[in-house]
């Protein structure tokens, strides 16, 4: 008697464990392979096995059988199902939940199906065909189907095609089946989501000294199956050609390779380049394709089909066998992070699967992040630099502008002298530029210069942003709007204006000064529908619009050859946001849109606008300084108990009433504090542990408590994170509770 064990697709953690079913007989099963089971009173649910086993120690009427399998391949890999463990290890989540992440959303549920073509193919003999055909004399219909399929190429067409030149063609067909001359097959049709993209001619260029020197030291160890490599190389150093050769050489080794980008859509040029490169061997996963496409992307790589998957975050679970060589460009971006349950960091993850399966690792950025650069200077990874452009060409030029000096002088408009000095010099020489408004942190809102009231969300604690194109405020977390008031409500003074600067007003600005220049807008509100961001960022290059204004989405990866300009208007408008890596977004932003400027053959110059020019961030980023930006930022660190020094989580309640937020906060805070009583090892390591209500105080409507814990960094105490997780999945009367991990804002 054959049995298995079979995880449940229920994300509770009573049932976090193996149940065990029956194979029926002529059921071919193997571990990863998805079935339906039945479960309680529950007919069939869905199901992953994950091992097969000869006996049971149930009696034998407990133990049910398995209904059927959803595929006849296993949909999760083995070292898949070993990557899930370690994520319900590390994340405290269930088994059940990390196994979700291993299969697109649709699968689950089958809530989609491949899409199949349905083909008619000649059985019989080329020699005995026109035997055959004869035979059908007294049947004209299926004489001309036969006699369609026999001269069609390979003696095979579709029925969707027959159907097109032959009416009523299905019963003589359907007759001809059953008279063995012809035979019907269902095949896949994969959806391509290439269909609009660019092609670049796929020119290997020679390489630079620093490609050869960084290349050098990454291909010996992509051969071997290990290595963990930090690329530390300036923007326009051309990482990318180092990326291409170094997963061109894991192909040649017939592994595979997983390339991650922060979020694909934002770089449409790396997707080009390597589809140019490596063409069908290459695939594409993102947020932008439709759930078929996703699925069908998602098929061709179990297959086996592809070399290299190109992704975002998630496309660290793509099921690619023998993964020898797996790339995390702009390696600081916080969105490989996934802050919901289950949570994960795929660069932890890439560094696991890089262990496991025998590959390299390499992580790039022209601005590496804290714990990375850290990590290279003990030791743990492998640091790699590229510290000059290609071609030798320049850094840009930063001028750095203070504007309380502008506003001293009586300038008022968004843009200093200089900016608009530097702006017309590009025009004139013919060249393009871009203008970056950081839309973070300095939304336009609207407040009266008399009393100082401003227009909050009656949901939400928060100011609400004036969306000029509308004439309309509107709350951007739950999407509330209302009319932009004309005096003040509180004080009837006509001096109510709103404040900031947004990319509307910026646009506007422009056309103020250059009426007769083209420009082009790229913000959440341009960018809604599918492929605008593609299309917008073509029409620049094809040089239709002379001036690029936009948001943090035009920051990173573009290489536009014409740009010789960047604007920043406003530089430090992050710098007051409260999150502890405000200083280093900061800098890493300004430093990837500073790169922007001068790639090509043309020198760039930067013109960055600052309330704060002598903070170590603005000052570190004008001089493109990373080191001296890294040492300060670590002694900051230091001193104030931040990570890497320390980790940093919280319990977020939120509740339709005060009260159950408030005691469910603070029932979790007594339960902390009974898990450092019995850990007394631990308590030396908490530098703080606290119940509070959140700084906004209202989202949506629900009130919002939590439980603030900062402890050192040190292995032993992920522990208490643990715990907090383990709190977060009980459930409360009247309130919804997560765990947050170094959450991006503690508002
Ligand atoms: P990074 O990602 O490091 O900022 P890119 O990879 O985008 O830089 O390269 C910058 C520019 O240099 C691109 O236009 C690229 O085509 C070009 N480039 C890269 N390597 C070479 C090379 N070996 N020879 C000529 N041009 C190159
Ligand atoms: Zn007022
Ligand atoms: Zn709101």
């Amino acid at each position: 008697m054959a049995f298995c064990q079979v995880i449940v697709d229920i994300a509770h953690e009573d049932v976090d464990r193996v149940f065990t079913y029956r194979v029926p007989k002529g059921l071919e099963l193997c571990p990863g392979m998805r079935v339906h089971v039945p479960f309680g009173r529950k007919p069939r649910i869905e199901g992953v096995v994950v091992e097969l086993v000869d006996s049971c120690d149930l009696p034998p009427e407990r133990v049910r059988d398995v209904a059927d399998t959803l595929e006849d391949y296993p949909a999760i890999l083995p070292q898949m199902l070993e990557l899930a463990r370690e994520i319900k290890a590390t994340s405290f989540c269930t088994l059940a939940q990390a196994l979700r992440l291993m299969i697109p959303a649709q699968m689950r549920g089958e809530r989609i199906s491949e899409k199949t073509k349905e083909y008619a193919v000649v059985t019989v003999d080329p020699a005995v065909r026109g035997q055959v055909l004869a035979g059908q004399k007294r049947a004209p219909k299926r004489a001309a189907v036969f006699e369609r399929l026999i001269s069609a190429e390979g003696g095979e067409l579709s029925c969707e095609q027959l159907k097109s030149e032959i009416d009523d063609y299905r019963p003589a067909l359907n007759a001809l089946v059953k008279m063995g001359f012809v035979r019907l097959e269902k095949r896949e049709a994969l959806r391509s989501p290439y269909g609009a993209m660019e092609r670049l001619a796929g020119e290997d260029p020679v390489l630079t000294g620093q490609q050869e020197d960084v290349l050098s030291r990454i291909l010996p160890a992509v051969d071997e199956g290990r290595g963990a490599f930090l690329l530390y190389g300036v923007t326009g150093s051309g990482k990318t050609e180092v990326f291409i050769r170094a997963v061109r050489r894991a192909a040649q080794q017939g592994r595979t390779a997983i390339v991650l980008v922060p979020e694909i859509a934002l770089t449409p040029q790396m997707v080009m380049w390597f589809r140019s490169r490596f063409g069908e061997d290459a695939a594409v996963l993102h947020s932008r394709l439709s759930p078929g496409e996703r699925y069908d992307e998602w098929r061709r790589i179990r297959r086996g089909d592809v070399r290299v998957v190109i992704g975002a975050r998630s496309a660290i679970f793509a099921p690619l066998e023998n993964v020898g060589l797996i790339i995390i460009d702009e390696e600081h971006e916080s969105s490989y992070i996934a802050d919901n349950t289950p949570r994960y960091d795929a660069r932890e993850l890439a560094r696991l699967r890089c262990e496991k399966e025998g590959g390299t690792l390499l992580l790039a950025s022209a601005t590496p992040s804290m714990r990375s650069f850290a990590l290279a200077g003990r030791g743990d990874l492998t640091l790699l630099e590229m510290p000059r452009r290609v071609k030798n060409r320049p850094m840009p030029e930063v001028h750095v502008i203070d504007m309380r000096r502008e506003l001293a002088q009586g300038n008022r408009s968004v843009f200093s002298g200089a900016l608009l000095d530097g702006l017309k010099s590009c025009l004139d020489a013919g060249r393009q530029a871009i203008l970056f408004v950081n839309r973070r942190g300095y939304s336009t809102f609207v407040s009266c210069r008399s009393c100082g009231y401003t227009v909050t969300c009656s949901q939400c604690d928060v100011s609400m942003t004036y969306h000029s194109s509308e004439n309309v405020l509107r709350c951007h977390y739950c999407g509330e709007e209302r009319p932009v008031p004309s005096v003040c409500p509180e004080c009837e003074s006509r001096y109510i204006k709103y404040f900031g600067t947004g990319t509307q007003r910026v646009e506007e600005e422009v056309h103020k000064f250059f009426p007769d220049i083209p420009t082009i807008r790229m913000d959440n509100d341009t960018t809604r529908t599918k492929d605008a961001h593609e299309q917008l960022i073509a029409a620049f290059r094809r040089g239709e619009a002379r001036i690029l204004i936009g948001t943090q989405m035009i920051a990173k990866g573009l290489d536009f050859p014409n740009v010789t300009m960047v604007g920043i208007v406003a530089a430090d408008a992050m710098l007051k946001l409260p999150d502890y890596r405000s200083a280093e977004r900061t800098f890493q932003l300004l430093t990837q849109v500073s790169g922007r400027a001068g790639r090509a053959e043309f020198s760039g110059e930067v013109y960055l606008q600052t309330y704060d020019p002598g903070h170590y961030a603005i000052e570190s980023a004008s001089r493109q300084d990373y080191r001296a930006f890294f040492e300060q930022e670590m002694r900051r660190r230091k001193r104030a108990l931040y990570p890497p020094y320390t980790l940093i989580a919280r319990l977020l309640y939120e509740a339709d009433r005060e009260q159950d937020a408030q005691s469910a906060a603070e029932s979790a805070m007594r339960q902390m504090e009974a898990f450092f009583e019995r850990r007394s090892y631990l308590r030396k390591y908490v530098v703080s542990l606290r119940v509070m209500p959140c700084p906004v105080k209202r989202i949506k409507g629900k009130t919002r408590w939590q439980v603030a814990l900062k402890i050192v960094d040190k292995p032993a105490c992920r522990e208490a994170v643990g715990k907090m997780s383990e709190i977060a999945q009980t459930p409360l009367e009247g309130c919804t509770c997560v765990c947050q991990e170094n959450p991006s804002s503690m508002m």
